[in-house]
């Protein structure tokens, strides 16, 4: 109980003013309220909040898009590369040995990696991209513009890997894949499905070759 109230309270320090400060916090409460026996309704009052915001297409951890948030919002971009005849590029981002983080530090510990890592995406990636939190510490990243940027956009993401405390070190494997122009003969969904598969693919290779390392897969048309 004391270990988890101060995990609670090492939580509530940690946590600075980034996106999905709120929530996190939320979910710091809803803990401590179960842990500390206030009122039920709270809890039924912060879980409300927390499904409301999956509704809308966010992940209340990070306050990105959820996953269908993310297919919905990158279609909306792939219509408008599409329509402007311009290059197009998903960025996919896996989390390095992740598991050993939330075994050595706890999952309040993780969760708070999650939400630093989405909010450097985030600041990177820029406001015109869409970014989402597409798995449990997977984020993906759609964005318009010469495949030379999104390159470096994708490089500036594997780079800046953080420190615990100097105690691990979290690094992030990175997969891009980029259209071709024109993209106009591609129906949207089409083109934005095969660059997300193709990002994915590029992802695993760079895992499989260690992590923390950048791999571009393929060049579709
Ligand atoms: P790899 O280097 O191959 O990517 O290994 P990994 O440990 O990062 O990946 P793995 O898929 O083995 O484990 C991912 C872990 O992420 C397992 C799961 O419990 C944890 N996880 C998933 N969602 C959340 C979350 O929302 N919060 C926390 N703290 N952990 C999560
Ligand atoms: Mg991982
Ligand atoms: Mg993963």
């Amino acid at each position: 109980m004391l270990a988890s109230l101060a995990t609670l309270t090492f939580l509530a320090i940690a946590i600075d003013l980034q996106q999905g400060w709120a929530v996190a916090m939320a979910d710091s409460v809803v803990t401590a309220t179960l842990l500390v026996g206030v009122p039920p309704i709270i809890h039924f009052a912060q879980l409300a909040l927390t499904s409301d915001a999956r509704a809308a297409g966010i992940d209340p951890l990070t306050g990105l898009h959820n996953r269908r948030g993310f297919d919905d919002q990158s279609m909306t971009l792939a219509q408008a590369a599409r329509a402007d005849r311009s290059e197009l590029s998903v960025i996919m981002i896996d989390i390095d040995r992740f598991k050993q983080i939330n075994d050595r530090f706890g999952h309040g510990v993780g969760d708070q990696v999650i939400a630093d890592v989405g909010s450097r995406i985030k600041a990177i990636s820029g406001s015109a991209a869409v970014v989402g939190r597409v798995g449990g510490e997977e984020f993906c990243v759609a964005l318009l513009g010469p495949a030379a940027q999104a390159r470096e956009v994708a490089e500036q993401i594997r780079a800046g890997s953080e420190s615990l405390d100097g105690m691990v070190t979290v690094t992030v494997s990175v997969g891009l894949a980029t259209s071709t122009l024109p993209t106009s003969n591609a129906a949207p969904d089409n083109l934005i499905g095969q660059l997300v598969a193709d990002a994915d693919h590029a992802m695993y290779s760079a895992k499989r070759q260690g992590g923390n390392r950048l791999e571009v897969w393929s060049v579709t048309g």
